[in-house]
């Protein structure tokens, strides 16, 4: 019956009212009996795009694995939606050597599929899937993924993380993970006694260059305009510093390299138009990052840069039941071990909401 019911389309049905010359209210009474009919049918459908979960966990790179290896260990059976960097910002770097617990460092793509191995084994639900809409107005939460599915979760806790932005250079790309990084304070090391150049000039270029000053021979910073933009005390930190030469008023406009790595920047300066080499094995980018967080805008508290606002040391956002980890709510420390301490935070503090 209910095979027959769903297989009768509008234009077959008209054309069954015409040929069995029904009257409206026959026509009426048949339109109830064929949506009835059909209603088991539609309802199983829609239940089946739509799941229910206790934690889902948007984010896939130290945060979201962290949360989900103490989620899945308290028993929330977590999914983790890996969205479309799947293992996160450390997939695209190579050494990491600042990770407790490796001694000898550690390829970062190795690092993070460890990391998916550790929250597997106890259970967790890990998943390509990008998060395309969410409504957090009420519990459980709705979240759209893939602009096709939908997951209702008692709890939440979001690690999307943040994204470095990047000058859009073909040789930047090139020789991005052999001379040309994104963090200073994760790959200075790597450049100590050496030469190096840093754009940018807000308050983290500033951080930064002075943070290389400390491990490098000579620091250029690279400026567009002839003012740092960073505050005051970071402006007069950094032009104190013996070994850091400004670049004023200019651009980037080439990364120079060889099988080595980086051996050089070319910049172009943007009032007399003026080229000029430096010669660097190192070539840091600080223009700042930008939260993931555009599908969270009206739904969550974020900061005037887009950050998520976090309850002081916790990682419980305006909305109760939803938290954040890692870089996506912080701009400060922006670390892998920062980011996996506080994915543990959000876990227990999801598992005691769930809790209480
Ligand atoms: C080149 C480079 C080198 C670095 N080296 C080091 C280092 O040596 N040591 C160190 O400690 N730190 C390093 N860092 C910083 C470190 O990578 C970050 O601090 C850390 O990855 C932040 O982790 P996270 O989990 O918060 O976010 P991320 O690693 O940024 O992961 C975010 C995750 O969210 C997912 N996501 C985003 N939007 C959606 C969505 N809509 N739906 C579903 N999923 C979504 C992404 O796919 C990704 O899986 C480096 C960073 C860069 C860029």
């Amino acid at each position: 019956m209910l095979r027959f019911g769903s297989a009768i389309t509008v234009s077959q049905f008209l054309v069954f009212v015409q040929l069995s010359n029904f009257n409206f209210r026959c026509s009426l009474i048949f339109i109830l009996i064929m949506f009835f009919l059909t209603l088991p049918e539609k309802i199983h459908t829609m239940s089946e795009q739509v799941e229910r979960t206790k934690c889902l966990i948007i984010g896939s790179g130290p945060a979201g694995y962290t949360a989900a290896i103490y989620a899945a260990r308290a028993d929330l059976k977590p999914v983790v939606l890996q969205g479309m960097q799947p293992g996160g910002q450390l997939t695209i770097t190579t050494e990491v050597d600042n990770f407790p617990g490796y001694p000898d460092g550690v390829q970062g793509p190795k690092m993070m599929e460890d990391l998916q191995k550790q929250c597997e084994r106890f259970g967790t639900d890990v998943r390509f899937g990008l998060v395309t809409g969410v409504d957090f107005s009420q519990r459980p939460f709705t979240i759209s993924v893939d602009e096709e599915k939908i997951i209702l979760a008692e709890t939440v806790i979001i690690a999307t993380g943040a994204s470095a932005k990047w000058l859009g250079l073909e040789s930047e790309k090139k020789f991005l993970g052999s001379g040309v990084s994104g963090c200073a304070t994760c790959d200075g090391f790597f450049y100590r006694g050496q030469d190096v150049a840093i754009v940018g000039g807000g308050d983290t270029a500033a951080e930064e260059a002075t943070y290389l000053a400390k491990l490098c021979k000579k620091v250029y910073m690279i400026h567009r305009r002839n003012e740092l933009r960073a505050s005051k005390a970071m402006q007069h930190k950094v032009l104190q510093t013996r070994n850091i030469e400004m670049v004023w008023d200019s651009t980037p406009t080439e990364v120079l390299g060889d099988d080595s790595g980086v051996i050089g920047v070319l910049t172009k300066n943007i009032k007399t138009g003026e080229n000029r080499t430096l010669e660097v094995t190192g070539f840091f980018i600080a223009i700042g990052h930008s939260p993931n967080t555009g599908i969270f805008k009206g739904q969550i508290e974020l900061d005037d840069q887009g950050y998520i606002k976090t309850a002081p040391g916790s990682t419980r956002t305006n909305i109760e039941g939803i938290f954040a980890a890692g870089d996506v709510q912080d701009h400060y420390y922006r670390q892998a071990v920062t980011a996996a301490g506080t994915g543990c935070m959000a876990a227990i503090e999801a598992e005691r909401f769930l809790g209480s």
